[in-house]
């Protein structure tokens, strides 16, 4: 695989994710419920959960966001409003919450691509992205 078409398999998987499809095909979808993603895909039959605890990179990708989410919201609040660290928490702790529910779908769709993205430059024999 040529460095241009592999920054260009690499963008074509990093699309299907962002909209939640396989990252082979396109065509299926990874999830069958809000953050559960599905055993294998529907359509070419991808498996997207294959190992026990396979998702652990996007725990950790949802982690770091929140994080990173966490500190600029407090530091704008910091910098708006003179609050006690108990309205500081209580204020924050709410928001936080809901990004890491609305972050989660999406860093497990960011991690299937990155498993198929690893594979695919791996030669493993059954990947095969399609156009
Ligand atoms: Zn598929």
């Amino acid at each position: 695989m040529s460095p241009r078409s592999k920054l260009a398999a690499r963008r074509l998987i990093l699309a299907r994710v962002l909209a939640r499809r396989c990252p082979q095909c396109g065509r299926g979808w990874i999830f069958q419920g809000y953050a559960r993603v599905a055993p294998a895909c529907k359509r070419c039959g991808l498996v997207f959960r294959r190992e026990p605890g396979a998702q652990t990179g996007s725990m950790y990708l949802t982690a770091a966001a929140s994080e990173i989410f966490a500190a600029a919201l407090i530091f704008l609040f910091w910098w708006l409003f003179d609050w006690t660290p108990l309205v500081f928490v209580l204020a924050t702790a709410p928001l936080v919450l809901a990004f890491c529910a609305a972050f989660l779908p999406v860093s497990q769709a960011l991690w299937v691509g990155v498993e198929y993205a690893t594979d695919l430059e791996g030669r493993e024999p059954w990947v095969e992205l399609r156009e």
